[in-house]
């Protein structure tokens, strides 16, 4: 299996090639060069969580040198469970939150961190991870690195604008894992790692590379989860399961789409959207325009711009084609608040604001007649969000052990200005040999 850009197709890389890069080098993005075939019954005997990723992994580790480390990889990957729980009413939801950092990005980050760890065995110099993050992803690359061989991470975040619970996951790593706080917002640290990048001294004194969500790293590993919960609902009751996704940068979605692209057992794929408009208004209009970002309740959904709209526009060329295979509904931060208000009462759950969007767009679709089996996929753990969560719910939400021991290791992190002088002096120098 190789791996094409999405703006030429006659670029085509390696596996590992593509999860080193990154991006393409004509700024595509790399996709699968095609799908495999791999029907409900490709999986007979498969009944583990860890069986059912290999299995479905396989094909696209074909001919790449880390094909004989699918089991490792996969193994170091999992490590905590994807229930899926039986909710009442044909609905069922994938827990994704039960990972170190209570999100579904541990996926993706922990199998980049052990692809890329071994990739590295050989290297006289780790790789380095330059990172910037506005909170969950650096969180989830952080945890997923930490103490990996031949890997180094640098996490940048903005001071005084992630919560006080990300902070606290951000931070306190230590080993191969520094995090600095940039006395600046988010875009600063993005435009830190760009200047790294760019910049003859940081390319002479360090391999860099990056975990960013473009990465076909991060994808690949999220269809295996498809496949366990799609397999589950068909095993059990002989049905296609349809899948509601919370969505933003439309990684998730893609990893859905990709696996029913692949044979696995899923009907519907519905993005369920925050407020923000790009996604629905291009299936709406026909005509894709990235928008200003706004602020919701929802904030890892809060995108503009998803960069993973090019892949999904690359596998449905036509829009047609896109309507018919995919539909997207935009849920308004008053329903966020009301599923979160009223969700013990209608599910005995409480939901986090961005598993919100999906519960709402599960509950509007009761009213038809339709009785096929539905998964709302819950994308993080409430207590992440305690803030918006607690006051709604009306008593405190338990934050669990791993996240908890997570949190407990948190110490203050150095603080720089925003220049790349300030980021060498901190990260370059620290490190340089006595003269
Ligand atoms: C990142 C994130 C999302 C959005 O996922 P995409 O792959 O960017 O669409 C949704 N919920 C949570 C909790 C997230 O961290």
């Amino acid at each position: 299996m190789n791996y094409v850009s999405t703006r030429n197709t006659d670029h085509s890389v390696s596996l590992s090639d593509a999860l080193q890069e990154g991006l393409a080098p004509d700024g595509g993005l790399y996709v699968p060069s095609a799908f495999p075939s791999i029907p409900p019954e490709a999986f007979e005997g498969c009944t583990t969580a860890e069986a059912i990723a290999e299995r479905m992994l396989e094909p696209f580790f074909d001919g790449d040198v880390l094909a004989p480390e699918v089991p490792g990889i996969v193994s170091d990957m999992y490590g905590f469970s994807v229930p899926l729980k039986d909710v009442g009413a044909q609905t069922r939801v994938l827990e994704l939150f039960h990972g170190p950092t209570a999100a579904f990005k541990d996926v993706g980050a922990r199998f980049l961190a052990s692809s890329l760890s071994r990739l590295n065995r050989s290297a006289t110099e780790p790789l380095t991870i330059l990172v910037a993050t506005s909170g969950d992803t650096g969180a989830a690359v952080a945890a997923a690195f930490w103490k990996k061989p031949n890997v180094e991470v640098i996490v940048l975040y903005p001071k005084g604008r992630v919560s006080d619970r990300q902070e606290k996951q951000l931070t306190g790593w230590g080993a191969n894992v520094q995090t600095i706080a940039v006395r600046g917002v988010f875009d600063d640290c993005q435009r830190l790692v760009k200047a790294a990048f760019q910049n003859d001294t940081w390319q002479n004194r360090k391999r860099l590379s990056s975990a960013n969500s473009i990465n076909i790293g991060r994808l690949l590993p999220q269809m295996t989860y498809y496949a366990v919960a799609s397999l589950r609902v068909w095993r059990e009751t002989g049905n296609e399961a349809n899948f509601i996704v919370p969505s933003g940068n439309l990684g998730n979605a893609l990893a859905c789409v990709y696996a029913r692209q692949s044979g696995l057992p899923i009907g519907e794929v519905v993005l369920a959207t925050n407020a923000n408009r790009p996604v629905t208004a291009f299936f709406e209009s026909g005509e894709w325009e990235p928008m200003e970002t706004v602020e919701t309740l929802a904030t890892a959904m809060d995108v503009g711009n998803p960069s993973n709209m090019e892949r999904l526009r690359h596998l449905y060329p036509s829009v047609d084609a896109l309507r018919s295979s995919i539909t997207a509904a935009r849920v308004t931060d008053e329903a966020i608040r009301q599923r979160i208000e009223t969700g013990e009462d209608d599910w005995g759950e409480v939901w986090c604001p961005h598993t919100a969007t999906a519960v709402d767009v599960r509950e509007k679709l009761l009213t038809s007649s339709d009785d096929h089996p539905w998964v709302i996929v819950a994308t993080a753990h409430p207590a992440k969000f305690d803030d918006i969560v607690e006051p709604l719910v009306g008593r405190e939400v338990p934050v669990p052990e791993a996240l908890a021991e997570v949190m407990e290791r948190s110490r203050p992190a150095p603080e720089i200005p925003p220049s790349l002088d300030a980021l060498a002096d901190q990260v370059l120098d620290a490190q340089a040999p006595a003269a």
